[in-house]
């Protein structure tokens, strides 16, 4: 029997909507008498639901167990989408006992009642991950299924290989058992081995940076980073000022740039500032940011001080509003911070350098190890006059790994190493 857990389903902050889920072999009496649901009545009820001195308007989604995405009784509450409502209805389920759930708990569970398999749960996970609609095509096949059928396909070839071979090793002397020669158990493995292969060829591991990406604006002071900062993410984040020196610590702030979490860092200007050693702590922690990013954008003001782009920072001239002619941006970026001029161009550039590039069929990488491991079994070594032993273990060990593949697992440290890798709430 499982606690009961919850979680945000949605994103954190403001919207329209906020889902909460909530999820346990038993739900608490005092839940379900507040939400006035029935716990086996599956369906969808509005419900003034009563938190404190408020109360708000909220959708109640009930699932009664085992026909649930836990397979355990679940329930979703929506409400109206502010942290506030969010906050204190957090209160109240904390107070009936429950607990926040642990990232990918709700997978996990879902896995353990057997409602999907390993294999699904990490490809919904990598579409909540992917980046772009060419990542999203390039993990068409794993996240239809069509993978997971591929596999099955090559596993029961393999299975019936095996029957072949323990045929021979337990009946081979009685009568009735049609005698396979080592030569074709030998050449239907090199053929399965070939299956293998060319299934493992056709696609790439799909690897994540577990890091986010970074992009750090550095440059001289007054060249305009910070206002180029705010430009960026549309709001008044960092302060503004002609007095040189003025930011110290690196305000970070991220934004979405088409489907991409963007870490933007402002940082202090970079110049000899004699004494003062605050400002002095600010630069070298500019230096140390910058040296660390995704992606270092070099700021100027004057184009004849500029660099082009060298190595892998991006160069922007800024403050082209100023310029009484054009400049033909060949190797850099001309923005104006103040009019807007060239900022989505700045945008695109910096996306089409901090994006990961797409492999063209992509699978988790759990699975790509698995293949490969698998069909390294396929790979026959000698005939010799263990033949049939031999290649009956082999084929054992074979179908366990491809087993692996949907998760068929003993071990719970294994088991959290992957669900720790999915949202909160999924
Ligand atoms: P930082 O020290 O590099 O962060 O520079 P700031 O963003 O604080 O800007 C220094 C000064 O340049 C401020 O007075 C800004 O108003 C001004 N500035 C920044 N960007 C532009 C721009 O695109 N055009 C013009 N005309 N002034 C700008």
């Amino acid at each position: 029997m499982s606690d009961c857990i919850f979680a945000l389903a949605t994103p954190v902050g403001r919207s329209a909507v906020a889902i909460v889920r909530v999820s346990g072999s038993v739900l608490p009496e005092k839940l379900v008498k507040a939400l006035s649901i029935k716990k086996e009545k599956r369906g969808v009820f509005i419900r003034r639901l009563s938190l404190g001195s408020f109360s708000d308007s909220c959708l109640v989604l009930n699932f009664p167990a085992p026909g649930s995405f836990t397979g355990e009784h679940l329930i979703e509450i929506h409400t109206h989408g502010s942290p506030a409502i969010v906050g204190e209805l957090f209160s109240f389920l904390e107070s009936l006992g429950l607990r926040e759930a642990d990232r990918g708990e709700f997978s996990k569970r879902a896995f353990l009642n057997e409602k999907m398999d390993l294999s699904s749960a990490e490809s919904i996970m990598s579409g909540v991950f992917a980046e772009s609609a060419e990542e999203l095509a390039a993990l068409e096949d794993f996240r239809s299924g069509s993978l997971g059928e591929k596999i099955r396909k090559l596993s029961k070839k393999i299975e019936s290989l095996l029957v072949e071979v323990e045929s021979q090793l337990d009946f081979s002397d009685e009568e009735g058992v049609v005698s396979v020669g080592a030569s074709g158990v030998s050449s239907e493995l090199s053929f399965l081995h070939g299956e293998a292969v060319s299934l493992i060829k056709s696609f790439s591991p799909l690897k994540k940076d577990s890091l986010k990406k970074r992009v750090v604006l550095s440059g001289e002071p007054n060249v305009g980073k910070s206002s180029l900062f705010n430009a960026l993410l549309d709001e008044r984040v960092a302060i503004v000022s002609q007095t040189p020196g003025t930011t110290r610590d690196i305000v970070r702030k991220a934004l979405f740039l088409s489907g991409v979490e963007v870490s933007f860092e402002d940082t202090a200007g970079v110049r000899d500032v004699g004494g003062s050693k605050i400002e002095a702590e600010g630069i070298k922690m500019a230096k140390e940011a910058a040296a660390s990013a995704s992606l270092c954008v070099e700021v100027f003001d004057d184009p004849l001080k500029m660099s082009r782009n060298i190595g892998s920072s991006l160069v922007v001239l800024n403050k082209i509003d100023l310029l009484n002619k054009a400049v033909s941006a060949d190797g850099f970026v001309a923005v104006s911070a103040k009019t807007g001029a060239g900022l989505q161009g700045l945008r695109n550039e910096i996306l089409k350098r901090v994006q990961s590039p797409v492999k063209e069929n992509l699978v988790s990488e759990r699975i790509y190890l698995r293949l490969e491991a698998a069909s390294s079994l396929l790979e026959q070594e000698s005939v010799g006059l263990d033949f049939f032993e031999t290649t009956a273990q082999n084929l054992r060990d074979c179908l366990k790994e491809l087993e692996g593949v949907y998760g068929v697992f003993d071990n719970e440290v294994v088991l959290d190493q992957i669900f720790n890798n999915f949202c909160i709430g999924k």
